[in-house]
């Protein structure tokens, strides 16, 4: 029999969940399983903020080379911890702006459609964000979406997508084909990509590959460079906790670091830094990642993100990655056990079992109500039309004691 009490009383990571300030309401706890909607807030987000407010205040624009941390090379502090939850190597890795932002900017180095090559593969029923960028990407270069955009769905009658048939769809397009964009999660059933996989097949045929890492940082174990992925984007405000619309990062793989051939929409903070604050004409990247930076960094949203990244640290991915297939797993564990119970499946498990921490649930009967009356409960979820009740039970601050207590209200509300 799995307690859940003995669990989390066993548990090595128990203690993290005091650094994170958990909404209340009436005084008490309430079930936040929305990690991977927006992770909550580090209790130490405040004084790295204040940090650089200090700083601000003490040294005006000179903090930008003054102090402990000065500004100009803040971003280094967050490449490294950012290296260690995505396997890439710290100089591909650049911190910056937002992901929609920073997914257009790598489709104007890595998408260049000629008459040859020009299709885009993608997953089917993607993040609407992506979506629009993909679209107006491709009409920025005069194509139609329509011949141009290739989605793989998931077969008649199945929520997920075969790998066996994103190989056919790269196959079958290979002669045409310059670009494939995958989310590495999806953020609709959860389920996890085989990201090496999709980088080979698509390099087979001849094109690139890039992946959207939303629901995948800090989430799922990721090992970007030896898996040879060309670029790939993320936000931090999901399982990274840094904060709403905090600070985005991007990865470039480093054969493309010294290509000057490559085409990119550039800004000065892209520039050699040797000759950066020279001021001259002529844009010579940096041979990094960093070569893709636009503009001035947002120092406070780094310094939010790296309260978080701290964290992560402190607890280690492998330890993270472990505790969060348990929680998940114990979830499903539980709902397969209410539909054997009632005989009959009342909530459909739609998440595969390759797959981070959320869970995604498509309730038979009364979904919405049953979605509201969640949140009477105290238990924040995240209700997608028409009928997915999706939860995210995270290792960093949730525990197999919530996870039951959430089953139990289900159980109840679906009796
Ligand atoms: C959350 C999410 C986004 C949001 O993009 P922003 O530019 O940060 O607003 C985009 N794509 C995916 C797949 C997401 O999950």
């Amino acid at each position: 029999m799995f307690d859940p009490l003995l669990e989390d009383k066993n548990d090595p990571l128990s203690h993290f969940r005091k650094k994170f300030l958990i909404p209340q309401k009436d005084g008490k706890e309430q079930i936040y399983f929305l990690g991977n909607s927006l992770g909550l807030q580090p209790a130490s987000t405040p004084a790295y903020i204040n940090e650089i407010l200090a700083q601000w205040s003490q040294y005006g624009v000179e903090g930008f080379f003054m102090g402990d941390s000065p500004w100009v090379n803040y971003h280094n502090k967050l490449t490294q911890p950012l290296s260690c939850i995505t396997g890439a190597l710290p100089h591909e890795i650049v911190v910056m702006n937002h992901l929609t932002i920073n997914l257009h900017l790598m489709l104007a180095s890595f998408y260049r459609p000629d008459n040859k090559r020009f299709k885009i593969i993608c997953e089917s029923n993607a993040f609407p964000s992506d979506q629009y960028m993909l679209e107006t990407q491709v009409k920025h270069h005069g194509l139609n979406p329509a011949e141009t955009i290739i989605e793989v769905h998931p077969r008649e009658g199945e929520v997920t997508i075969r790998t066996e048939d994103i190989a056919a769809v790269i196959e079958k397009n290979a002669d045409a084909l310059a670009l494939v964009l995958w989310g590495a999660v999806n953020y609709y059933t959860g389920q996890l990509f085989d990201l090496p996989a999709i980088t080979a097949m698509a390099h087979k045929a001849g094109a690139r590959v890039g992946f959207d890492l939303a629901h995948a940082i800090g989430n799922v174990h990721l090992d970007l460079h030896p898996w040879n992925i060309d670029f790939a984007c993320w936000c931090s405000y999901k399982y990274l906790n840094s904060g709403p619309g905090g600070i985005a990062g991007a990865y470039i793989h480093e054969r493309y670091h010294t290509d000057t051939s490559m085409p990119r929409l550039a800004g000065w903070w892209g520039h050699n830094k040797a000759t950066r604050f020279i001021m001259k004409k002529g844009f010579d990247p940096v041979h990094s990642a960093e070569g893709w930076q636009v503009s001035t960094p947002p120092v406070i949203l780094m310094a939010i993100h790296k309260a978080a990244l701290d964290i992560f640290m402190e607890a280690g991915m492998e330890n993270l990655l472990k505790k969060g297939s348990m929680l998940s797993d114990y979830l499903i564990y539980l709902f397969r056990e209410i539909n054997k119970n009632a005989g009959k499946e009342i909530i459909e498990i739609l998440t595969p079992l390759s797959k981070g921490c959320q869970i995604s649930l498509r309730v038979k009967n009364n979904p919405k109500q049953i979605f509201e009356e969640l949140m009477e409960n105290g238990i924040f979820a995240d209700w997608r039309e028409p009928d997915v009740i999706r939860v995210a039970p995270v290792p960093l601050y949730n525990t197999f004691t919530e996870v039951y207590n959430f089953s139990e209200v289900m159980k109840k509300l679906t009796a």
